[in-house]
């Protein structure tokens, strides 16, 4: 056996020794120093240390130096860049350098100290060289077989723990103290897009939008779900951004700081972006369990309200449902309901204290010109100085091409109302739109049905309801009935037209005389009739006359009217077909007497 053949042989003992000696294979101290004690007594050299490769801080690291007694000139961390790879031996003053390559990179470096130049020849370097690669890459395979078991266990337990939370504030909390577990020399942080209400204990900031150079980093991993690492080489530090990401969104940014590296190995950022990945599909699972639940409530609102509203009800109780329901989902200051006009937008009475300020009208109309076809949501309203809502939503009520008017919804405080709130209180208004404008439209024709088309005043079945409501309730009461003087030659003569025109200025006439709780109304014809409640006859007579004179004068063509004036009161019994006769009978006697004249019945 040749001199090389020894070294082998004995090189396979000793390695073979230290892996069945050593309990457990990891690339310790021990190990290290085992090896280092072993390769000494073999090469009889003065001294053997061990560099490893240190990925978090670009170097190798002296892992172990024997003997220790020596003082040794082998520095504790050596740059990558000073080792030259690929190159199997080195001899640097008296040290021999023998690097171990795993791979593609050199794992590691075994450098030993002979005080004498040039004591081993190749040949027996390389041996050493090949030996020694052989147990390292054996110890290497192990250490992260192991490294990557603990990890798949960690990553396990990790998860279930993450999907069993039903709070994005727990699922943080996992994330962060898991994480500071797993890597105790660095700084955690979580960043978020938005506040939410989560523990103020824990380390939970938000989003940095911009840095010097546009969008800092958090921003960017943020918007495009891609890790990015902020290396400063002054302050030696490394900050890691890795993105919180689910399937459909990203829900915020872990930050990982540390001033112990200047190198994130890519396992590890593997790693930590898998343990970021889950934490977002952990809070987006939250997300949509509790978005659903909203949607669940907010379809039951609305089904609750169109029940209520399809109860055929009055256009005030309905906007005062409407009112109220808004309140419930967004808790809102004020709230105002806001009518488009033939000319100006109004402000229902069921709005709030602060619609009916001046102030108030000048926002509703603006912002009812403003979005009278979109909705409009706004977290920090500033188109208007001066205004102290920051918080906007503003809801057409609208169905097919018809919109009514708006619904205008403010807060104080900034971003108060979430986006759930707004889609929820869209559908509310959509919904309850249609009944809004049924009612809207059935008052408007019960207003038609209640008025006389040409001369605007009551219809004679409107008087006659109103006069049978009156006897009822009041002491008495006073009928004028009036009838124009040859009104057939006024046709004659200036054509129907002209005669509509000089029956509307009568029309005009009489309103312009009588008080509110008066009631005028078109008997028939060219005869036109005025109710005034607790009005005593001679009163009447006084009401009559006046109106007759101001006919004479202020008409054009030129007419004059006869009246007809009878009362009613409690000490007879009440009829309302008797005291139409009996004005009747006045104004027949008024015609007979010369036209142009009042005649009064009394009752006996
Ligand atoms: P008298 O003084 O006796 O009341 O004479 P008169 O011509 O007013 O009376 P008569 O009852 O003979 O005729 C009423 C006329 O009033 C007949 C009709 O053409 C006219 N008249 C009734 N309603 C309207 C209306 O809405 N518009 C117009 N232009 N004319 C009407
Ligand atoms: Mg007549
Ligand atoms: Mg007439």
């Amino acid at each position: 056996m040749n001199e090389q053949s020894v070294l082998q042989m004995k090189l396979k003992n000793i390695f073979f020794d230290i892996i069945t000696n050593n309990n457990s294979l990891s690339i310790n101290k021990k190990m290290l120093l085992d090896i280092s004690r072993q390769l000494v007594d073999i090469l009889q050299h003065k001294q053997i240390a061990i560099y490893i490769l240190d990925e978090w801080n670009n170097q190798y690291k002296r892992m172990t130096v024997y003997p220790k007694y020596r003082v040794t000139s082998l520095q504790e961390t050596i740059p990558l860049s000073e080792f030259q790879k690929k190159i199997p031996f080195q001899i640097d003053k008296g040290n021999i350098i023998i690097p171990i390559n795993i791979g593609e990179k050199a794992f590691g470096y075994i450098i030993s100290c002979t005080e004498t130049r040039n004591t081993l020849d190749e040949l027996h370097m390389s041996i050493i060289q090949k030996e020694s690669e052989k147990l390292f890459k054996l110890l290497h395979t192990y250490h992260q077989m192991k490294i990557k078991q603990n990890r798949m266990k960690f990553a396990n337990s990790f998860s279930s723990r993450l999907f069993s939370k039903v709070d994005k504030s727990n699922i943080l909390e996992e994330l962060l103290t898991s994480i500071q577990n797993l890597y105790p020399n660095f700084k955690f942080n979580v960043l978020l897009s938005q506040e939410y209400k989560v523990d103020p204990s824990l380390p939970i900031k938000l989003l940095n939008f911009s840095g010097k150079f546009g969008y800092h980093l958090s921003m960017t991993a943020f918007l495009t779900g891609e890790p990015q690492i902020e290396i400063d080489k002054y302050q030696e530090r490394l900050k890691l951004y890795v993105p919180l990401e689910g399937k459909q969104a990203i829900y915020g940014v872990l930050e990982v700081e540390t001033n112990d590296a200047i190198n994130f190995p890519k396992h590890e950022l593997d790693f930590i972006s898998q343990l970021a990945s889950f934490t977002g599909k952990a809070i987006e699972n939250v997300a949509l369990y509790q978005s659903s639940n909203e949607q669940i409530e907010s379809l039951k609102l609305i089904n609750e309200t169109s029940k209520m509203l399809n109860s055929n009800m009055k256009l005030e109780e309905i906007i005062r449902i409407v009112r109220k329901k808004v309140m419930s989902i967004c808790d809102c200051s004020e709230l105002g309901f806001v009518k488009i006009g033939e000319t100006e937008p109004s402000v229902l009475e069921e709005s709030t204290p602060y619609f009916h300020t001046k102030e108030g009208q000048v926002l509703a109309h603006y912002l009812t010109h403003r979005n009278e076809q979109e909705p409009f949501f706004a977290g920090d309203f500033n188109l208007i100085d001066g205004i102290p809502y920051r918080s906007v939503m503003i809801i057409p009520m609208k169905h097919d091409v018809f919109t009514y008017g708006s619904v205008i919804i403010l807060h104080e405080e900034p971003n108060y109302f979430t986006f759930e709130n707004f889609k929820t209180i869209q559908s509310l208004i959509m919904h309850s739109t249609l009944s809004i404008l049924n009612a809207f439209l059935m008052k408007q024709l019960k207003q038609t049905v209640k008025t006389d088309y040409v001369t605007k005043l009551y219809t004679r079945n409107h008087l006659d309801k109103q006069i049978h409501k009156h006897m009822k309730t009041r002491g008495q009461g006073t009928l004028i009935l009036f009838d124009i003087d040859d009104f057939k030659k006024i046709n004659d003569t200036f054509g129907h037209h002209i005669g509509d025109k000089v029956l509307k200025q009568v029309a005009n006439i009489i309103q312009r005389n009588t008080r509110t709780e008066d009631i005028a109304a078109r008997w028939g014809g060219e005869e036109l009739a005025v109710y005034l409640p607790g009005v005593l006859e001679e009163k009447g007579v006084e009401i009559a006359k006046r109106i007759s004179r101001e006919v004479e004068m202020d008409t054009n063509p030129q007419i004059t009217v006869s009246a007809g004036v009878s009362a009613w009161n409690d000490a007879i019994p009440k009829s309302v077909v008797e005291l139409f006769i009996r004005t009747d009978q006045a104004l027949y006697e008024a015609k007979n007497s010369g036209k142009n004249c009042v005649i009064m019945k009394s009752i006996l």
